[in-house]
């Protein structure tokens, strides 16, 4: 079952044209990891897919609703399709506990207890569970990135779309969140778009991985293909 699919897609910053007639087809439990040079259009990318930008031509269905369609519902989509940011965007003046909690609260008006649970449980998958009642501000920026990757995880969703999620990390800091990563992309009904410049990732955990330069993907290939050139 394909997740995400774009058919003949542009994009454009005003007369700039930033996604050049993209054909893509991610199916469900995939894990994609995107490469290429600063300025490919990588980002642009990934944020399309929840509607953070717009598309002016083709047509990309994402979960099965058509998101060049005025009547596709966007808060379904990001419900479904969460994204981690290189800055974590957490909520500064909440505690981490309240900050994986506050979604699933108010968009899946999620019963109190459960919601509890299943946010301790998270945080236990990401190693913090003795963080909870912390705030942001007195955490690494790893252990935030972990916090948010937690949250958006906290919404339950079909798909992770994650933009360089460690590139502004300290160096030390990297492999506990690209630990927590490949731990979720070897759950293999999670569908993963990664834009990382980590090769070790893209080896251990991608099934796929493409290349994007000046707006168009050059590369689409397994694993296999692009580390070994079978
Ligand atoms: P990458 O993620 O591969 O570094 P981006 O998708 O961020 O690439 O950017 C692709 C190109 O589009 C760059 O030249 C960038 O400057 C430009 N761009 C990105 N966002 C905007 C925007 N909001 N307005 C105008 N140009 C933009
Ligand atoms: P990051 O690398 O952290 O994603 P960027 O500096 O690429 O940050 O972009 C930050 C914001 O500025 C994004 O919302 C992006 O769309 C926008 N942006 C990037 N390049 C341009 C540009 N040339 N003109 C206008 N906005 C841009």
């Amino acid at each position: 079952m394909s997740m995400i699919e774009f058919h003949d897609v542009q994009k454009y910053y005003g007369d700039y044209h930033a996604l050049r007639n993209i054909n893509l087809t991610i199916d469900a439990g995939e894990t994609v990891v995107l490469i290429g040079p600063s300025g490919s259009g990588k980002s642009t990318l990934i944020r399309t897919i929840n509607g953070l930008e717009r598309i002016e031509e083709g047509q990309l269905i994402v979960n099965g609703q058509d998101l060049a369609n005025k009547k596709t519902d966007m808060n379904r989509i990001r419900k479904n399709v969460g994204m981690v940011f290189q800055h974590f965007n957490l909520y500064a003046n909440k505690t981490i506990l309240e900050n994986i909690m506050l979604a699933p609260r108010i968009v899946l008006k999620k019963d109190e207890a459960a919601n509890k649970k299943l946010a301790m449980d998270l945080l236990d998958r990401v190693g913090l569970a003795d963080q909870a009642s912390k705030m942001p501000a007195q955490l690494s920026g790893g252990q935030q990135q972990r916090i948010a990757i937690a949250r958006s995880l906290a919404m339950e969703p079909k798909a992770l779309l994650f933009d360089e999620p460690t590139s502004a990390l300290d160096p030390e800091m990297i492999d506990d969140v690209l630990n927590v990563m490949k731990d979720i992309a070897r759950d293999s009904s999670m569908t993963m778009l990664v834009v990382t410049h980590e090769m070790g990732f893209a080896r251990e955990v991608a099934n796929r991985v493409i290349f994007m330069a000046d707006g168009q993907i050059l590369e689409d290939d397994s694993k296999e293909t692009f580390f070994d050139g079978q």
